[in-house]
């Protein structure tokens, strides 16, 4: 008898497959060298602060003891700077561990969690793995004139129901780079019940400059049914370290407390995160780099007949109307490595980030 544990989990995580990395990011670095344009993960060309990367060294020589389990010194900085108190602030291992988290503590099968279609993939694995009923609504159309497959705020406001007890919502979102402003969130949050909670992921916050696009901050006090998540991994180059936060109503943070892993986020992590927000000048000139090369960028693929949509973030839909794996893999097989959408039902699409300038040129040298 041959045994197979896969029969054994649980219901929740029995529907569910392990996260697929795609290429071999390793090996593709042996292979191409210094070649390679890593354009899949919509990391930051320019790096951590120097700052922070001196913080972290420094942090290492106490490696032998376990961090601090509240982030103390980490909640301080955020609360001084978002100008909220330290109940307010949960510290996470990346946000995806804060946005998992959410549905664990607040959903379970009797709920429903409610997310656009295309929104952001952690959502309907959060939703998936605490066994609610998960609502993915349409998106807007691709021909939308503002927000193409972006949120439809009033079909998701349709969506809650009595037993809906999360929704999620990324703005701008990740893999379509819409977004919604603050005047739409505004009524969106004024047709939610107090009951569900609203999950606002603005992991591309520090980079976005739309008119009337800010952030969801400024609606915590009217609503603390409100939560915004954060991370260090985009504009603050340390995805590498796993750092996140979300910013809800203290009751809310307690009960996310009581399931959180005591020691999930750790010190180097902590300290370079820390240092990190404290380097405006740093902060500024990576948002500064991405704007002005996101527009160039778009505008040589536009040149070249390509269809970018619009994105206030540190990457680029391609739309190619036709599938897009062929084009993906003639990018591989010259050390540019794109993220393809099968997985989230766009095969004629693929997100590119911005990377350097030697990368982005690496990227249209390689384009057939
Ligand atoms: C990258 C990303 C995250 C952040 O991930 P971390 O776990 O903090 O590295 C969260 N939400 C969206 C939409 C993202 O694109």
């Amino acid at each position: 008898m041959s045994f197979d544990a896969a029969s054994l989990a649980n219901a929740a995580t029995g529907g569910l497959s392990a996260y697929d990395p795609g290429h071999d990011l390793p090996a593709s670095r042996q292979r191409f060298g210094a070649m390679i344009a890593e354009l899949g993960s919509n990391e930051n060309p320019l790096g951590p602060s120097p700052r922070a990367l001196a913080a972290a060294q420094a942090a290492l020589a106490g490696a032998h003891r376990y961090p601090d389990p509240r982030g103390g010194a980490l909640k301080a900085v955020l609360a001084r700077e978002l100008d909220v108190d330290s109940k307010c602030i949960v510290l996470g291992n990346g946000s995806h561990e804060l946005l998992m988290l959410l549905a664990q503590c607040f959903a379970d099968a009797a709920h429903a969690v409610v997310y656009s279609q295309y929104g952001f993939a952690v959502f309907a694995l959060a939703a998936a793995a605490s066994s609610a009923r998960a609502v993915a609504v349409p998106a807007l159309p691709i021909d939308h004139p503002t927000a193409p497959l972006g949120h439809d705020l009033d079909a998701i406001a349709a969506a809650v129901g009595n037993d809906t007890r999360l929704v999620y919502l990324a703005n701008p979102n990740n893999p379509t780079g819409s977004w919604f402003d603050d005047a739409a969130l505004a009524a969106f949050l004024d047709r939610v019940p107090p009951y569900a909670l609203v999950a606002v992921d603005e992991a591309y916050h520090e980079y976005v400059d739309a008119p009337g696009l800010g952030t969801a901050l400024r609606f915590a006090r009217q609503h603390p049914n409100l939560v915004v998540t954060r991370t260090f991994s985009k504009a603050y180059g340390l995805a590498g370290l796993r750092v996140g936060y979300a910013v809800a109503h203290p009751s809310v943070i307690a009960t996310l407390e009581r399931l959180r892993e005591s020691f999930n986020v750790n010190g180097v992590a902590l300290a370079a995160a820390a240092a990190a927000l404290d380097d405006r000048d740093h902060r500024a000139r990576v948002c500064e780099f991405n704007r002005s090369e996101r527009a160039w960028l778009a505008a040589e693929l536009t040149r070249r007949g390509y269809r970018t949509l619009p994105s206030q973030t540190n990457f680029l839909l391609l739309d190619l109307v036709r599938n897009a794996a062929p084009l993906e893999r003639h990018l591989f097989e010259r050390g540019v490595i794109v993220r393809p959408m099968g997985g989230y039902g766009l095969a004629h699409a693929l997100r590119i980030s911005i990377g350097s300038r030697a990368e982005n040129l690496r990227l249209l040298e390689a384009l057939p």
